[in-house]
């Protein structure tokens, strides 16, 4: 839909306008676009994405045997049935999303190559105006919008994490963050070490294991993991039975989030015995002699961190097999030909590879302003950790990492389109989260209880995060089985949501 209002004259093409702009097409902007089409049809609305093509998280990580950690019949949307082995690899998921795309016709709203630098609030006009760089040309393009459905993830795309550790500069060898992965890293024959034992580690490792001449996963400490085999027993039986997809899909989720809101509560419950629960597969596959309690015995408790699973055993399999092993120390310097560890042992390597995580990105790096002030995410307080006091018409998909990320999309989907129907019902064009004065005096809290979710990269940007409150609708539980039926029964007229 294109402005016919006077145009800038610096700018080459007219401002276009969007009644919704979605930020991102990665899993979250596609599931809302989806909804979007769905629920609002009468509106219009654009996704722009920095990078070239959808995916986002799944095209950005490229390293070998890239695959979700966890299941995709809830890691799939709720309304496109997934057919196939739980665990999928980043080519799988990326298959995913473009039948998605293709079958709902969501190609036409996707505008690749579009980065957005800042966004600005007018509430005089009751829009935001976009900064836009095409990524080909460089061209400055303006969009303007009524409503910003944030969907960039929470993480930079362009870099990961990688500390400074002394002496990196020494080393002759090669340092790879597995998020830039280079395409020509030829690995075959050589000696690898991982730093880092999350997600990232655990995939690499058995994916690489095979063509190394020695794979070691080097961590400071431990990771607690989930393992079993890449199946879905009920899956598989409801399809012998020649059971339709859409059945089949429904049941295992609910089976899944069944199975899932058990293992929490065992974990927030009885932690020491939901430790030894999932210590008892490793000790069976490593033996006796293998020291289980130095090498995947966390500190913390389970479920502090997301638990990744992996699928048939293969990180342990490749210990089993003498192909990689594990360490457990801290680095103390890296060496011309390695790593010198604080133990006085050290580690030859032609290849480090830094698996240390992500940056923190708030809101995509986007600079925000509201009626001429600076946005402070920091200093907002988020409604049901998706709106914040003082933002209007902008949302945030930011997913739950205890269940899978995109239960979330579809809850927040429906939300949004509910939200929207209610404000044309009210002739509103605006809608802004306000504390109440019975909330002025509530304690304030960090957007996630460090005690009960609390890994590296959310420790280092907490600060940048806005805050909850201690009641609802202030919260942000972080808790599919909360949110599941507190969403669809918010009361959109208790006050705390304020229209224009
Ligand atoms: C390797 C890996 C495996 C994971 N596995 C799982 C899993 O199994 N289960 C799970 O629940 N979660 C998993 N996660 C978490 C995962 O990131 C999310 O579940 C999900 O993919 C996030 O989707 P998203 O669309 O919200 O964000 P992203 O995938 O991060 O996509 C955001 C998109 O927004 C674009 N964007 C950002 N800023 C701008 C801007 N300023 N202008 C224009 N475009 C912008 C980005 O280019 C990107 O394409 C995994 C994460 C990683 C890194």
């Amino acid at each position: 839909m294109v402005a016919t209002d006077a145009l800038p004259a610096s700018l080459s093409r007219p401002v276009e306008h969007f009644d919704v702009l979605i930020v991102g097409a990665g899993i979250s902007g596609i599931g809302g676009a989806y909804h979007l089409t769905e629920k609002c049809p009468e509106k219009s609305y654009v996704i722009l994405e920095a990078q070239d093509a959808f995916g986002g998280t799944w095209r950005t990580h490229r390293y070998p045997g890239t695959r979700s950690d966890s299941d995709l019949y809830t890691f799939g949307y709720r309304f496109k049935p997934w057919t196939t082995a739980p665990i999928a690899t980043a080519e799988e998921i990326l298959r995913y999303l473009g039948d998605v795309i293709e079958e709902n016709d969501l190609e036409p709203h996707i505008r690749y190559g579009h980065a957005i630098s800042s966004a600005t609030w007018s509430s005089d006009e009751r829009l935001w105006t976009l900064n836009v760089t095409r990524t080909d040309t460089g061209e400055h393009l303006v969009f303007t919008a009524n409503f910003l459905w944030m969907c960039q993830g929470y993480y930079r795309h362009s870099e990961g994490y990688t500390p400074t550790w002394d002496g990196m500069d020494r080393f002759k060898g090669r340092i790879v963050h597995p998020q830039t992965w280079p395409e020509d890293l030829d690995y075959a024959g050589k000696r690898v070490v991982v730093i880092g034992s999350g997600a990232t580690a655990a995939t690499l490792i058995p994916a690489m294991a095979a063509e190394c001449a020695h794979i070691t996963m080097l961590q400071r400490s431990p990771t607690f993991f989930f393992t079993g085999r890449n199946v879905n027993e009920i899956a598989d039986t409801l399809r012998e039975l020649d059971i339709c997809e859409e059945w089949i899909h429904e049941i295992v989720r609910r089976k899944i989030l069944l199975d899932q809101a058990q293992i929490t509560k065992l974990c927030l419950e009885f932690p020491e015995l939901a430790r030894e629960e999932l210590l008892k597969p490793i000790r069976e596959l490593l033996g006796p002699e293998f020291d289980v309690d130095t090498h995947f015995n966390p500190r913390y408790r389970p479920w502090q961190q997301r638990i990744a699973f992996v699928p048939d055993a293969d990180l342990f399999e490749g210990i089993r097999s003498g192909k990689a092993s594990v360490v457990t120390d801290e680095i103390e310097s890296f060496t011309e030909t390695g790593i010198a560890l604080r133990s006085g042992e050290s580690l030859e390597a032609d290849i480090i590879i830094t698996a240390t995580g992500f940056n923190l990105s708030v809101l995509g790096d986007i600079q925000f302003t509201v009626d001429g002030e600076p946005m402070q995410l920091s200093d907002t307080v988020t409604y049901r950790g998706m709106m914040f006091t003082g933002v209007p018409n902008l949302v945030w998909v930011f997913g739950y990492f205890r269940a899978s990320w995109t239960l979330r999309v579809d809850l927040i989907g429906d939300f949004v389109c509910r939200m929207l129907g209610h404000m044309s019902d009210l002739g509103a064009t605006v809608v802004t989260p306000a504390l109440r004065d019975e909330d002025s005096d509530m304690h304030l809290l960090p957007w996630i209880d460090p005690e009960n979710f609390n890994p590296g990269y959310m420790a280092r940007g907490i600060h940048l995060l806005p805050k909850q409150g201690e009641r609802d609708p202030w919260r942000h539980s972080q808790d599919y089985w909360t949110d599941r039926d507190a969403l669809p029964a918010a009361d959109l007229d208790d006050g705390t949501l304020v229209f224009k």
